[in-house]
């Protein structure tokens, strides 16, 4: 079969090439490719700053944000053939440190967990893969081609659970949230912010085209300026940038008890003249917190599904910006203006 594989850490060594059927050892499930996302991750370990391949291999197969069809569900209960799955992609560390052996490998302590497509795992980039059946997450199938989103939800439905977690502190009635980024995880917790009734807002660079509507028709106000200059102070900032200058006016711009929930994975940037005690006593001084999140575990996966669900479907329609085949992979993995999430096609849904 076809796969899109990587040698990890060695830039250009990406290709679509025939790798032999999955194993049985990977899972007795067996699915079918329909889709799988690309995202900011994939192209880092296509240039070579990142990624593993399994033991005893040279090359990963890629991609991790999947999408297929249950071909054989093997003697798994609550699978048929012809359902609708989506893989997680975190698996726990073999040790296992105290989170992953209560099932949450998103806060795994010690960093040996491992990735499907990112870390000492193959992903989901072959035209089939196998996959445990606990690990096979089903999605709504009137989603179809848009269940390839279930990845990025679950992210975002984590940053949310550690938002509303630490607002437990304290009596505390939010109201606003600022979202920063545009991008697919910033749309969709603006989509998540919308479902809770809160007054959300999204900022981002662009001042025209498919992110400015979709915010909008999503339910939210659109800014497309500095967070510092906003008018108001959000009672909660999702950040999904990554971006030094964002993140530092972010921490100074949120309202006193407020949350600030970094998602976005940067680096370096100019320092913005903001000295870190100042930021401190900032914090200090207004009660703020400023929690990171990153991944998901098997609960954020299942409530992800369900508001994936729910998620207005014309939004999620027009967050998948192209569609790409398999032997195109490359061009798929080039940024272009208006992109939102590039997916790469393996089947028709
Ligand atoms: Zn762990």
């Amino acid at each position: 079969m076809k796969a899109i594989t990587v040698e990890p850490k060695k830039p250009g060594t990406a290709r679509y090439e025939d790798i032999p059927e999955p194993d049985k050892q990977d899972g007795s499930v067996l699915v079918e490719a329909v889709a799988v996302g690309v995202c900011g991750t994939d192209v880092e370990i296509v240039e070579g700053k990142y990624g593993w391949a399994p033991p005893g291999k040279t090359r990963l197969v890629l991609g991790h944000e999947s999408l297929g069809r249950v071909i054989d569900p093997g003697p798994a209960a609550g699978l048929k053939k012809g359902d609708l799955v989506v893989g997680i992609v975190r698996r726990p560390d073999p040790v296992p440190c105290p989170n992953c052996a209560v099932g949450e490998w998103d806060m795994c302590r010690n960093g040996q967990y491992t990735e499907r497509g990112i870390k000492q795992i193959d992903g989901y980039m072959s035209e089939r893969w196998r996959i445990e059946p606990e690990y096979a997450m089903k999605v709504d199938p009137t989603l179809g081609m848009l269940g390839v989103l279930l990845e990025p939800t679950t992210v975002v439905v984590k940053a949310w659970e550690m938002v509303l977690a630490v607002g437990q502190r304290s009596f505390w009635e939010p109201k606003n949230v600022l979202v920063t980024g545009a991008g697919p995880i910033g749309l969709l917790a603006a989509g998540i912010g919308v479902q809770r009734g809160m007054e959300v807002h999204v900022l981002d660079r662009v001042t025209s085209g498919p992110k400015v509507d979709l915010v909008k028709m999503v339910g939210a106000t659109y800014h497309s300026t500095n967070v510092a200059n906003l008018d108001f102070e959000p009672d909660i900032i999702i950040e999904c940038t990554g971006v030094g200058q964002v993140i530092a006016e972010s921490i100074q711009k949120v309202g006193s008890g407020g949350i600030v929930c970094l998602t976005g994975v940067g680096k370096g940037g100019a320092a913005v003249g903001a000295a870190i005690a100042d930021v401190a006593a900032s914090a200090v001084l207004r009660n703020n917190v400023i929690v990171g999140s990153v991944n998901a575990n098997k609960r954020h996966w299942y409530k992800a599904t369900e508001a994936l669900a729910r998620a207005n479907r014309s939004v999620l329609e027009r967050m998948i910006t192209r569609c790409e085949k398999p032997e195109n992979f490359k061009h798929a993995l080039e940024r272009q203006p208006d992109d939102i999430k590039v997916v790469i096609q393996f089947s028709k849904v």
